[in-house]
């Protein structure tokens, strides 16, 4: 009997946001007049719930072993996630130990190849990989970035993703990243109110303050080429995923367009080595993106981040908090840190996993020196999780 076997993995719900950070009220920022893929119909514009951004709520993902030692790991997903961790991925898991999360993802990628690669199965991945990093740490009683290398540097230092760079410069952030608002179905009224917001944010922020858009699948290449030229006096810092993830073409073509005038990034919508090898191997992007909770957890991200050493681009995860905090401290090709404005207007910092998450530090005056706390750091809101009861009398629970 292998001392620390695992015997047993649980998948939860959530019964507010957390994981899925969309999940907010109406008069949120990050619900609100936001560009989307979706933006091309009118019905679907004024807000992202509309369409359903929120649909799938988080997803958390517990292990426990033998002798009670219990780690997790959070992502997007809610039920149908909650369904493929239990019934699917759960044989990879119980009666392994910790200590074998190479075999364990690789088993889990490779048996869910006929209907996953990407999105809601990866998700479902990630969670459980956080989780068995997780649950390595507090073993081992170790953060999880002592065990993947170490830290290269002190502290974290961040950008700000929300609606308020210029509060964000007061508060110590190196840069602010706007939410586009409108797409090229909303004509040139909305392209020169596009250029009218990021003008005036340049404007109260200065010269030296990064300032970015991020354009969330919205695009298509000639728009984005007449937005990067028109935007182009103020000088952006980088456009950020401004095509569908599965149009490489158009990052390609649209970088080709740039000449170097700002950066072009993506990625936070791709999963696994290859999704990334694509985007680097046809030079689509200056750096990637990559949702350590989407991408397949910290043990694809570090091989993504690997191949991105090799094509000379820095790794910049998508949100995601302590997950990713741990592996940008351990990475030199991981420089900063973006963290998602989760107050309402912006105003203040707030965690970004709240309420799910305890424990989860916030960066105070725009830096963040991570605790030694084992694993990820972070504690969860018991309150919060939810058993899903599956239907026609079959129980999870
Ligand atoms: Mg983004």
């Amino acid at each position: 009997m292998k001392k620390h076997e695992i015997v047993a993995m649980r998948a939860y719900i959530v019964a507010q946001g957390g994981g899925d950070y969309h999940a907010q009220a109406a008069e949120h920022w990050i619900v609100g007049e936001i560009a989307t893929p979706m933006s091309a119909y009118p019905a679907y514009r004024a807000t992202r719930t509309a369409w359903g951004i929120n649909v799938l709520g988080s997803l958390v993902v517990e292990i426990e072993t033998r002798d009670g030692t219990i780690g997790f790991g959070v992502s997007t997903g809610g039920p149908p996630a909650a369904w493929i961790v239990e019934k699917h991925l759960a044989r990879f898991v119980i009666g392994q130990t910790p200590w074998d999360i190479e075999k364990i993802w690789d088993q889990m990628y490779r048996s869910t190849l006929f209907y996953g690669r990407k999105g809601l199965v990866l998700n479902a991945i990630s969670a459980v990989d956080l989780a068995l990093w997780d649950v390595l740490g507090r073993l081992r009683e170790e953060p999880v970035y002592a065990m993947i290398g170490g830290a290269v540097r002190e502290s974290l230092i961040f950008y700000a993703t929300g609606p308020r760079p210029d509060l964000a410069q007061q508060m110590g952030f190196i840069g602010g990243k706007l939410p586009l608002a409108f797409g090229p179905a909303s004509g040139e009224e909305g392209l020169r109110e596009n250029v009218r917001r990021f003008r005036s944010m340049r404007e109260r922020v200065g010269d030296d303050f990064w300032l970015m858009y991020d354009c969330w699948m919205a695009l298509d290449v000639p728009y984005a080429i007449e937005l990067a030229n028109r935007l182009a006096p103020y000088h952006p810092k980088w456009m950020e995923e401004c095509f569908s993830p599965d149009d490489i073409w158009a990052y390609q073509a649209f970088r080709q367009a740039m000449q170097g005038k700002m950066l072009v990034s993506t990625g936070e919508h791709e999963a696994t080595r290859w999704g990334f090898k694509s985007l680097l191997e046809a030079g689509a992007a200056d750096f990637i993106q990559p949702d350590v909770t989407w991408c397949g957890g910290l043990t694809e991200l570090l091989k993504i981040s690997a191949l991105a050493d090799a094509y000379g681009a820095w790794v910049i995860p998508h949100g995601s908090s302590v997950y990713s905090y741990h592996f940008v401290i351990s990475r030199t090709n991981s420089p900063f840190s973006e963290f998602l404005m989760m107050h309402p207007d912006a105003s203040e910092v707030v965690p970004m996993f709240s309420p799910l998450l305890e424990k989860e530090p916030i960066p105070v005056h725009g830096t963040l020196t991570l605790s030694d706390r084992p694993g990820f750091g972070v504690e969860l809101n018991r309150d919060l999780l939810r058993r899903v009861n599956w239907h026609q009398g079959e129980s999870l629970s």
